[in-house]
């Protein structure tokens, strides 16, 4: 039990935390191989593997719960799973089935079912799941090995003192992807070429950078590391991009304000629109729902303010609440997204 860790659940940072064990799987020879169980920190690899030199690397994030009535629940695995085939595909890794990738998370969950946080500190177990390239290559050719591996650490609650709302300011100077790049695929290559502009939102006193797309500079792309949606006239409008990641969050987040009787809008949004918008947010893994307070555009001196008073937006709280608790149980499961360990 968690319990008997002894560890400060409520105050736990989004850091890399030392637990038991993790799980591994190498591709060779054309086919994946089995299951491993390490209780290493570290992998061993060629100097000359794919991953450190050209890229090939991709990775996943979802979490698991300890929830109200005691049962451990892990949110959205199978969509994860179809997350990071499609990856595969996009840089050429073989993929990993969906059983597979299921089994070696549950496994991972379990065996360090310790170090998932109890219920009340609001804490969860982050799982990281990763895909590399191993094989030894000097020209740029795709890998003929690799290697999958699954850690987990224990993370903080995002909102400590509750929900509440961030400052984003608008960067030009750097793309993190391009119209036709990397960008719907989760790889480490996105994240190399967001920090410099993660660096300057930072430094300007920001929390973090708003990305427009790279082609025009006309519309909005993503919020950092996450997903962007407003909300206006009881419509949650999204964007749609071929430079987006396809935040599960926001596809949970989309189907959640369809039930709640919202419209749903998946189109190009011009930066001026923002001025329309009653809320604002933006989405992913770690905070699920991160309101927007409001967004500098410092080239042109502009400024939209999104939550006048400083506090998140009402449907915002609606969906969060919604989101929460069918992560912990306590609202009804009726997409079928969570995995109940047994
Ligand atoms: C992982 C990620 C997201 C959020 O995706 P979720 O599945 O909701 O966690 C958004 N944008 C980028 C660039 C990401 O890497």
């Amino acid at each position: 039990m968690s319990e008997n860790l002894n560890l400060d659940w409520s105050n736990l940072s989004f850091g890399y935390r030392t637990t038991d064990y993790n799980v591994r799987c190498c591709f060779k020879n054309g086919a994946w191989g089995e299951l491993e169980v390490s209780s290493s920190e570290t992998i061993n690899i060629h100097m000359a593997a794919t991953c450190l030199h050209y890229g090939q690397e991709a990775f996943e994030g979802l979490k698991a719960f300890r929830c109200k009535d005691g049962k451990i629940r892990i949110f959205r695995l199978e969509a994860n799973a179809e997350r990071l085939q499609s990856t595969c595909r996009g840089i050429l890794m073989p993929e990993l089935s969906t059983e597979k990738f299921a089994q070696m998370i549950k496994k991972v969950v379990k065996l360090n079912e310790r170090f998932i946080p109890p219920y009340e500190s609001g804490a969860s177990l982050y799982i990281r799941p990763l895909l590399i390239g191993t094989s030894a290559r000097v020209g740029v050719h795709p890998a003929d090995e690799y290697m999958f591996v699954v850690f987990v650490t224990p993370v903080g609650p995002y909102f400590k003192g509750g929900f509440s709302t961030n400052p984003y300011v608008v960067i030009r100077e750097f793309d993190r992807s391009a119209p036709l790049g990397t960008g719907i695929y989760k790889v480490g290559g996105n994240y190399a070429a967001s920090l410099r502009a993660n660096k300057m939102a930072h430094d300007l006193g920001y929390s973090c950078e708003f990305y427009l797309d790279a082609k025009e500079k006309k519309y909005i792309d993503e919020a950092g590391a996450a997903n962007f949606f407003g909300i206006k006239n009881n419509t949650y409008v999204t964007p749609l991009s071929t430079s987006i990641l396809p935040s599960i969050t926001n596809n949970s987040l989309m189907t959640l304000a369809e039930d709640l009787g919202m419209k749903v809008e998946r189109r190009p949004i011009p930066i001026e629109e923002l001025d329309t918008f009653e809320e604002a947010g933006a989405c992913g893994t770690a905070a699920v729902i991160s309101p927007i307070e409001r967004i500098d555009d410092l080239d042109n001196k502009k400024s939209y303010v999104i939550s006048k008073d400083g506090q998140p937006g009402p449907w915002s709280k609606k969906l969060y609440e919604k989101f929460r608790g069918i992560q912990y149980g306590t609202e009804p499961d009726t997409h079928n997204w969570v995995t109940i360990l047994d």
